[in-house]
């Protein structure tokens, strides 16, 4: 297989935090959320695919990790796209308020956002999907909405692992995964033309993919 151009990012800004849908921006342009258990490496991510150090930090200082954070991208070739980053989820240190609230605000967001095209759903390579993966991913196959894996942290797997600890996940959760590392950056070119082909369907196309 022939390896991806690099994805390159003309510019990358923050657009809103929404602790409440009607705080959330006018949808205008493709967008992408991304989802994972607090601490799985949702920001290392986000923070490689814009290639901006910084940028995403704003995502957890205080008042922001309970929110939905937007940020605006602008892709060479593609246009702009808007990331969102939702709260992380399944942390026990979190009381059990703020465990409960990841729900209406995400959910309302998940079912309603007009421009959303797909759902990042973040595992750690090593530890697999844990139950609060599964019932995402679940949730969003029941609301119809495209869903595709990121197993980070590769870089922590003997190398002969990676593959089929990548198609285990994939397997598992029955939607297409991706390895990626933070570390390296490896996997970045492979995911962001898989979401780059996900943000060029039409919104009325929400099925989920093929498992991988
Ligand atoms: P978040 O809470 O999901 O946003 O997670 P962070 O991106 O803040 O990462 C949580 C911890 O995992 C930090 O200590 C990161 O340095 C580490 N981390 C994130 N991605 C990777 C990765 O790909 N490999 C390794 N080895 N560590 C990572």
């Amino acid at each position: 297989m022939s390896t991806p151009a690099p994805t390159r990012i003309r510019e990358a800004a923050f657009l809103a935090g929404a602790a409440r849908a009607d705080q959330l921006p006018a949808d205008d342009a493709p967008e992408l959320a991304f989802a994972g258990r607090s601490n799985v490496g949702k920001s290392s991510l986000l923070q490689s695919l814009v290639g901006r150090r910084g940028l995403v930090r704003i995502s957890s200082t205080p008042g922001r990790t309970r929110q939905i954070n937007l940020f605006s991208v602008d892709v060479v070739d593609t246009g702009r796209l808007v990331l969102a980053d939702l709260p992380g989820y399944g942390f026990a240190r979190v009381s059990k308020a703020e465990r409960r609230s990841w729900g209406p605000l995400v959910e309302q967001y998940l079912e309603s956002r007009g421009t959303l095209r797909a759902v990042v759903v973040i595992v750690d390579a090593r530890r697999g999907p844990e139950p609060d993966d599964e019932q995402l991913v679940e949730y969003l196959r029941s609301i119809e909405r495209r869903a595709l894996v990121v197993a980070t942290k590769i870089d922590k797997l003997p190398k002969n692992r990676v593959k089929p600890a990548v198609q285990a996940i994939a397997a598992g959760l029955g939607v297409r995964a991706y390895g990626f590392t933070a570390v390296t950056g490896a996997g970045r070119d492979d995911l962001w033309t898989a979401l780059l082909r996900s943000c060029a369907r039409s919104a009325n196309d929400r099925g989920p993919p093929p498992s991988a």
